[in-house]
């Protein structure tokens, strides 16, 4: 009691004269801000990779109901099944996971980035990609004090500078490499053949993004058994349900049980586990949406090929990197979301992405509105 009473009088004493505590926050996390998500009330939102379709709405009335039903049986008083185990079997059945890799689950896959960083965090390790990459890879990196490497792609195409790739495999024997195939924010597909040299150089993990996998012509995730050190990880966010925070990590069973170790208890909650199990057993109706979006996807490249002024890139996902050679990009970003259109602006994020901003594609009208927004700021 005598030492409890001291503690507090001493914090009184020090805010009344008006003393401020010196933080224990690391000097390289004071200097980070948040993550930043822009405000997008009542916007044509074209910014974050989303699904258009609104789930549940999307579903048929009936189907509706039965999601409802299912949710009415969370036992909301009790912990989720901390393995998840039917959804992991639902995930293995419906991606058609190969028999001999294991699963891991995680709340989104940027919780999965977490879990193999930490794995291999150690005051020697490196993580290597690639720049222009996912932002989160030396975001994470950086929280669990790993050094983090990015090869710069090549500039005319951001396909992969394999000379580059191949010296910086050699001299930082990076733990783990991650490569998001298709690249987040350039949407291209990496040649596969250079891909699979990367795998067989590194000397420890290499992780295939696939978190675009359901807008793409090509995948790793049957060819798991070839490479003992490939994972493919992957998220149920771009196809359609972003909202439950799910993503999938295969990989070999010794390698899924170190990173079960570390994977904090419970992460999949109840209503994420009976959501996605239902969800993916009508699988057809994500899979039409991502259909139709890839067909959005082959219109809205005609469209901005068409519109001069621009240089539009191939993409493999479900956005679309273009540069605007005459007009300064931020400009034009900020006339879109004057008009009530959202997108991102990726100009002055790297000396390779300026000039360049990026479009989700959306529903049929929400493009069209985005394009008339454009053609009008390209003047
Ligand atoms: N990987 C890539 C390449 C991404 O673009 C994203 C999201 N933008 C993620 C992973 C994370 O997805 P989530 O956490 O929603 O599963």
């Amino acid at each position: 009691m005598p030492v409890r009473l001291k503690t507090v009088s001493r914090r009184m004493r020090s805010r009344a004269a008006g003393v401020s505590m010196k933080t224990p926050v690391r000097p390289e996390i004071q200097a980070l801000s948040a993550y930043h998500v822009a405000e997008a009330d009542g916007m044509v939102k074209l910014d974050a990779m989303e699904n258009p379709y609104a789930w549940p709405a999307c579903l048929p009335e009936a189907l509706q109901q039965q999601w409802l039903e299912v949710l009415r049986q969370a036992r909301l008083n009790r912990y989720p099944d901390p393995h998840a185990k039917r959804l992991a079997a639902t995930i293995r059945d419906v991606f058609a996971v190969p028999a001999a890799s294991d699963i891991v689950l995680g709340n989104g896959s940027d919780e999965l980035i977490h879990l193999l960083i930490t794995a291999v965090a150690a005051p020697d390790a490196v993580v290597l990609s690639v720049a222009p990459g996912f932002v989160m890879y030396p975001m994470i990196a950086l929280f669990n004090r790993v050094k983090y490497v990015a090869v710069p792609l090549l500039a005319e195409d951001f396909s992969l500078d394999m000379a580059a790739m191949r010296e910086a495999i050699e001299q930082y024997q990076p733990k783990v490499v991650f490569l998001a195939y298709p690249n987040n924010p350039t949407g291209n597909l990496f040649a596969r053949q250079q891909v699979e040299e990367i795998i067989d150089r590194a000397p420890g993990w290499v992780v295939i993004d696939e978190a675009y996998a359901a807008f793409a012509a090509d995948s790793f995730l049957s060819r798991l058994r070839e490479f003992p050190n490939l994972l493919v990880m992957r998220t149920l966010s771009k196809m359609g349900l972003a909202g439950l925070r799910l993503g999938y990590l295969c990989a070999a069973p010794e390698l899924v049980s170190e990173l079960d170790k570390i994977r904090l208890p419970y992460n999949i909650n109840s209503l994420t586990q009976l959501s996605a199990e239902f969800a993916l057993a009508h699988r057809e109706i994500l899979d039409q949406q991502a259909s139709a979006l890839c067909r959005q996807r082959q219109q809205m490249m005609e469209r901005l090929q068409d519109m001069p002024g621009l240089q539009v890139f191939p993409s493999q996902a479900n956005f679309i990197l273009f540069r605007t050679q005459h007009k300064d990009a931020s400009g034009v970003f900020a006339a879109l979301k004057q008009s009530g259109v959202l997108i991102k602006d990726l100009s002055a994020t790297t000396e390779s992405l300026k000039g360049c901003l990026r479009v989700t594609i959306g529903l049929a009208d929400e493009n069209e509105k985005f394009l008339a927004a454009l053609e009008m700021a390209l003047g």
